[in-house]
């Protein structure tokens, strides 16, 4: 793999994550394939597209799918950016975070569109008002998409007296075109009946044919609630566009979620993990029966010892929890977490992985030949789920798009 040639340019020896483009696109290949062509597919890239890396993932996916969505829209600007130094069409931005009213002016001009949820935006569209006069012709109405909430409790208006809520939008259709309408939903993941998604669902046709009647617009608007759980396992959320985050990067949302996907689409799609960490080792020392191993004497050794110095801690996004219960594996050995995870360190036990005291490169996520760690893996050890894995790994680590 030329992982000791690709160390040499980290002489810090920090760990780094590896990924995998052709896994990405095989994972966009079973939506596009396995789930809906009909539909249209939107990547979301929040939290540094799910910790994998922003800008390496956002060059894997531009020509890959139809929509990208960010929480953030700083995110949007720099795909925008993207695609003007790389000469490449733009694709639609749909923001689905706060936002000011300075960058929604922006948004405007750079063809972004927002996600309206709140009565806030009346005071962003006198912002918006006063642009258009400064700007004269260059203005063009923003592009947005009514986000209403159907049983989350988080973002969206509620679905009582929905068309009322609405209402202000009727007055500014010179400043505003309204794209389309969505919702989020709250436990397709956690169960395999999925009641409550129903009654989500009826709540957003019903709120949706409100919506639609009140604004009564020239052309057809579009829906989206499905993100990676509900586009398996309830083809009719699926509408015009799938916001997809997850499951893209190769993970699966909850094993209820892959349980029910084997039902629904009849054959279990493969989804390939698209990320690798790894690091090489600090040093590797003897320690002898008896002796204690990292903060606390957690850990005391029950025989001599090999054990390896690794680079990568709790500051890396390596959970704590992991303490004296992880693995990593060596060799395509797996080899324990001795004592507590520490801000820049784990210790582990190589006895079993290497011979001698040469460097040896550590896998902390991924195969290392017949063995392999998933995110699921540390998830489950570390009591959280594979999402807060991934993302919380640190922004500051290097990122390779390898094939
Ligand atoms: C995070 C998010 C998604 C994607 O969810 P996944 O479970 O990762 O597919 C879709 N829509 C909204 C509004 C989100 O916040």
């Amino acid at each position: 793999m030329g992982d000791l040639a690709f160390i040499s340019e980290f002489p810090e020896q920090a760990s780094w994550l590896e990924i995998h483009q052709a896994a990405f696109v095989h994972n966009i290949a079973v939506y596009r394939n396995a789930v809906d062509s009909n539909v249209l597919l939107g990547c979301v890239l929040k939290g540094n597209a799910y910790g994998h890396g922003f800008i390496q993932c956002l060059e894997i996916i531009h020509g890959y799918i139809d929509i990208i969505f960010v929480i953030n829209p700083i995110d949007a600007f720099k795909v925008r950016k993207y695609e003007k130094e790389n000469e490449l069409s733009q694709k639609r931005i749909v923001v689905l975070g706060a936002i000011s009213a300075d960058e929604v002016v922006r948004c405007a001009r750079k063809v972004i569109e927002v996600v309206i949820g709140d009565e806030n935006w009346l005071q962003i569209l006198h912002t918006l008002k006063r642009s258009e006069k400064d700007t004269g012709n260059a203005f063009r109405p923003l592009k947005a998409h009514i986000h209403i909430d159907t049983g989350l409790g988080r973002e969206g208006f509620t679905t009582d007296k929905i068309a009322e809520k609405i209402g202000f939008l009727t007055k500014c259709t010179d400043l505003i075109h309204i794209q389309g309408v969505m919702s989020h939903f709250s436990n397709t993941e956690d169960v395999t009946e999925q009641a409550y998604a129903y009654e989500q669902l009826t709540a957003f046709d019903k709120a949706f044919a409100q919506i639609e009647k009140k604004l009564a617009l020239p052309y057809p608007l579009e829906r989206h609630i499905a993100q990676s759980a509900a586009s398996f396992v309830l083809p009719k959320s699926r509408y015009e566009i799938m916001r997809v985050g997850i499951a893209l990067y190769g993970l699966w949302p909850s094993i209820e979620t892959k349980l029910s996907a084997r039902v629904v689409l009849q054959e279990l799609p493969k989804l390939i993990p698209v990320l690798t960490w790894k690091c090489m080792s600090q040093s590797i020392k003897q320690i002898s029966e008896g002796s204690f191993i990292g903060y606390g004497c957690t850990y005391r050794a029950d025989r001599n010892l090999r054990v390896a110095l690794l680079p990568v801690g709790y500051y890396d996004g390596y959970p704590r929890l992991l303490s004296n219960k992880g693995y990593v594996l060596v060799n395509e050995t797996r080899c324990r977490i001795l004592g507590r995870v520490m801000m820049n360190h784990i210790i582990v036990d190589v006895t079993e992985a290497t011979s001698d005291e040469t460097s040896v490169v550590a896998t902390l996520i991924g195969s290392n030949g017949k063995e392999s760690i998933s995110a699921e893996n540390l998830a489950d050890w570390s009591q959280t789920i594979n999402y807060e894995i991934v993302t919380r790994i640190g922004s500051h680590l290097k990122r390779m798009v390898v094939d």
